[in-house]
């Protein structure tokens, strides 16, 4: 009898240990995607300001009729390629394309990990209810209740 309660407890304490092991493996994954979930906020707002900086840019040169087709802009104060002008105004436009591509595929990262993040922070809150079930288990077997 008294050799079967240690079996118990011994078995417990080692569902016990591997649900604290699960526990911490979950809490590392949870901390590393809250970590690139910062960054990834930080790489959007940086990608936001990109995209108002290139699209003021662009509406200041749309507002000017000719662009000389050599020396300074005018608007930006770059050199002026030698052939056309256009191209000037079109590499902005081409720089902002590529961004707001960049932000869209970043927000789809963003959402993915925002999902993850929620279903591991959905699977430690059921391991640590198991969690508390074995120790409760456990200490009702050590010092069981009274009125048992
Ligand atoms: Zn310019």
């Amino acid at each position: 009898m008294l050799e079967n309660l240690s079996n118990v407890i011994y078995q417990s304490n080692n569902i016990h240990s591997n649900l604290l092991q699960q526990l911490a493996d979950v809490d590392t994954q949870l901390s590393e995607k809250s970590l690139l979930l910062n960054r990834f906020k930080d790489l959007a707002s940086q990608y936001e300001s990109d995209i108002n900086r290139l699209s003021f840019i662009i509406e200041s040169h749309t507002s000017i009729s000719t662009i000389e087709n050599s020396g300074m802009c005018p608007i930006c104060n770059n050199e002026l390629p030698s052939d056309s002008a256009r191209q000037h105004v079109d590499s902005f436009e081409t720089d902002l394309e590529l961004i707001v591509r960049k932000i869209k595929s970043l927000n789809q990262t963003r959402l993915d990990f925002k999902i993850d993040f929620s279903l591991l922070q959905k699977q430690k809150e059921k391991l640590e209810l198991q969690r508390i079930c074995v120790a409760d288990e456990i200490n009702h077997i050590l010092i069981p209740d009274e009125k048992n």
